[in-house]
């Protein structure tokens, strides 16, 4: 089973991957997933990302985290990691604020329903004009 929220469903532990399989981690977050704003970027619409944030610390990669690649625009400040092998977007990373954070697709965790997510628009262009490619 992926998803272990606890009983009370202030917290879970999710196990997650890419479609190939070469990166796996895994990350605990509060509140749990049910009740986790997911963030949809207007910006990530290429990449499709469904982001959440939890604690830097809160992650545990299994394996494959060396071997993600970095993608950069705009003004830099966030370094996103694919999986070179499958392509799957996996996570963000914060290099200037918010740094105690990481971004995380949720589309990688193991036994999701998609559509009962609560989901909140998050409108990036407007937000920093220099993330334009
Ligand atoms: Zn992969």
């Amino acid at each position: 089973m992926g998803i272990t929220p606890d009983l009370d469903g202030t917290s879970g532990t999710y196990e997650a991957n890419c479609h190939c399989g070469n990166v796996k981690f895994q990350v605990n977050i509060s509140p749990a997933l049910e009740n986790y704003p997911v963030s949809i970027c207007s910006i990530c619409t290429h990449n499709g990302y469904a982001l959440i944030y939890p604690y830097k610390k809160d992650i545990k990669f299994i394996q494959g985290k060396e071997a993600l690649k970095d993608y950069r625009f705009g003004d830099k400040n966030l370094t996103h990691k694919f999986c070179p092998n499958c392509g799957t977007p996996v996570l963000f990373e914060f290099q200037t604020f918010y740094t105690e954070l990481i971004g995380i697709n949720v589309r990688t965790f193991k036994d999701i329903d998609m559509t009962t997510l609560k989901y909140k628009n998050v409108d990036g262009k407007s937000l920093s004009p220099k993330y334009e490619v």
